[in-house]
């Protein structure tokens, strides 16, 4: 899988380096470039931003950095079905776990970042595949959330987390009927006086596994009810 970045701060995405996608990286599992839009602009200022038509305040990011910058990473083929240009917007679809499952696979995606006020519309309208949200508030650019989804992308590419196993247990998941993770605990097995359930010191297999169903369970029910009726709707239940 190939991610590209177009921001007007591409330094952002050195934070990656640091953890899981910088080993994806290492180990050639997943490539990864972050674009400065500034350097698809031409003049001494390097302007990628004017003033909204109709008035009001802030700014808007012009659109032609955005043509160019797409068309040069997209090259002399142009667009391939393979490739998926995504938008980060607070309009878009919110990003889930399933959201990363459908794109995990993808060959190509390109987060365009943006910044001030968003991007003039022709851009998303001419180019953009998919506009995804990271939730339902305003960041100040989309560089956050595209970092947050090549975490969340990079983490199901086989051969990037230690135990190839251990995304079958995270919340959300298809393995788990998409509810949330049990709790989990570790050594000692009395901390300020709290012990550890004994189910998980039994070590049954059988009864461990069970105890883990029951508190996914319980947990989903009482902090994301939701996600039972979502779980139930899709047959997972
Ligand atoms: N005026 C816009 C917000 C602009 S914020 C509005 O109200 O919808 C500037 C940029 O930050 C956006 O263009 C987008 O690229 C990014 N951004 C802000 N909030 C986001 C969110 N919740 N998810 C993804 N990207 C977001």
């Amino acid at each position: 899988m190939r991610i590209d970045a177009i921001s007007i701060f591409p330094d952002f995405f050195q934070a990656l380096d640091l953890s899981l996608l910088g080993k994806a990286r290492d180990k050639s599992l997943l490539e990864f470039h972050a674009h400065d839009l500034r350097n698809y602009t031409h003049d001494k200022h390097r302007t990628v931003d004017d003033t909204p038509y109709g008035g009001g305040a802030g700014m808007l990011m012009k659109p032609e950095p955005w043509g160019e910058a797409l068309d040069d990473l997209l090259g002399a083929e142009g667009f391939h079905e393979d490739t998926v240009i995504i938008f980060t917007s607070p309009a878009g679809e919110v990003f889930k776990q399933a959201t990363a499952h459908e794109l995990a696979n993808v060959k190509r995606i390109i987060f365009a970042c943006g910044r001030y006020e968003g991007i003039d519309q022709r851009v998303v309208d001419r180019h953009v595949t998919l506009e995804l949200s990271l939730g339902d508030f305003v960041l100040s650019g989309g560089e956050l959330a595209a970092m947050a989804w090549l975490d969340a992308l990079a983490r199901l590419q086989p051969g990037v987390l230690h135990d190839e196993e251990s995304h079958l247990q995270d919340s959300f998941t298809p393995a788990l009927s998409g509810l949330l993770d049990c709790p989990h605990y570790t050594r000692p097995d009395t901390w300020q006086g709290q012990g550890v359930p004994t189910p998980l010191l039994s070590g049954h297999h059988a009864h461990i596994a069970q105890w883990r169903r029951q508190q996914s369970l319980l947990l989903t029910a009482r902090l994301r009810p939701g996600l039972i009726d979502q779980a139930r709707g899709q047959g997972l239940l």
